[in-house]
């Protein structure tokens, strides 16, 4: 299959090539360090960020295949869901979503935008959905659904790292010392990582408590042990989708000073975790730092009103 074939998908959702911006800050400037991010959150109105990635090389299936369906998996507040649902409806594919828990009675914002780009949502209760690896589930879907292409949750396979890797051109030709991201299932980290030719070091700031589920993810994903990277944890905030005043009020200072929006799930943390490291020294003097953001800001809506200031 062509590589042009790829780049057709990535013009349809990529719609703004995204910019890198230095943020200014004092303290950057008192250790000698530059940092700068690269706003994958601005290269589409609707739905931006990694996920469009990683599901490039699912959708680019569809094309050569029988397989016009797409099934995949998330949570309520599921940004992959959200993605999946918007990239299906753009191309005419069918899909449908499983969710994670019971049906609530009122659902949740993704979940509803979600059924308004017409994907077709299953609620299997956590006890299930837990099972979704596993070959009875599987099977189960095959037979309810006919042919289908399957995504597995938040994209998390090797075709999803090729992905995430076509990241890698809208920033190469800067030689940024570090690159830095926050890792879920560690599918755009493991992209990232293995389109990295070049000598920067890439840091992973998990949003996960559970550090070793990373290290036994990586190896899922065939990365290799000879690169060029780092885990950064303690910067979870108790756990996915856990969040403290502490960070609300610094993604509302971070807005105030650069006026860049965050997401409380993956880029708050990470950002909360690179100042962090500034702070202490963790950063040589003549570091050229890049900052992945990666989206995620359709999440954000599940706050409650007024908690943010933008
Ligand atoms: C899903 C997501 C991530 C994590 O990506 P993985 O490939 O699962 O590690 C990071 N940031 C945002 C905004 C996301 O939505």
């Amino acid at each position: 299959m062509p590589q042009s074939m790829i780049n057709e998908i990535l013009k349809e959702f990529i719609l703004k090539k995204p910019e890198i911006t230095e943020l200014i800050s004092g303290d950057y400037k008192k250790n000698h360090i530059k940092i700068f991010m690269l706003r994958l959150d601005e290269v589409h109105p609707v739905i931006s960020g990694n996920k469009l990635f990683k599901l490039c090389y699912f959708l680019k299936d569809t094309q050569k295949s029988t397989h016009k369906n797409i099934i995949t998996f998330g949570g309520a507040y599921s940004n992959h869901l959200a993605a999946t649902a918007f990239a299906c409806k753009k191309m005419n594919l069918k899909c449908i979503g499983i969710v994670r828990g019971e049906m609530p009675p009122k659902l949740s914002h993704t979940l509803l935008f979600c059924l308004d780009q017409g994907m077709k949502l299953e609620f299997v209760s956590r006890t299930i959905y837990q099972k979704m690896n596993e070959k009875e589930f599987i099977n189960g879907l095959k037979n309810k659904y006919e042919d289908h292409i399957l995504i597995p949750e938040g994209g998390f396979s090797i075709q999803g790292k090729k992905g995430a890797a076509l990241i890698h051109p809208y920033f190469s030709d800067k030689n940024f010392t570090h690159i830095c991201l926050p890792m879920g299932t560690a599918t755009t980290f493991a992209g990232i990582v293995e389109s990295n030719v070049d000598k920067s070091m890439i840091l992973g700031f998990s949003v996960l408590k559970d550090y070793n589920d990373i290290k036994e993810r990586l190896i899922q994903l065939n990365v290799d042990n000879f690169k060029k990277y780092s885990l950064i944890e303690g910067y979870h905030f108790g756990g996915y989708a856990k969040k403290t005043n502490e960070l609300i009020s610094f993604m509302n200072q971070f807005y105030s000073q650069h006026h860049i929006p965050l997401d409380f799930v993956y880029t708050g943390k990470m950002m909360f975790g690179v100042d962090d490291l500034v702070s202490k020294k963790y950063f040589s003097p003549g570091s050229q730092i890049l900052c992945i953001h990666t989206g995620g800001l359709q999440g954000n809506i599940s706050l409650p009103q007024e908690t943010l200031i933008f």
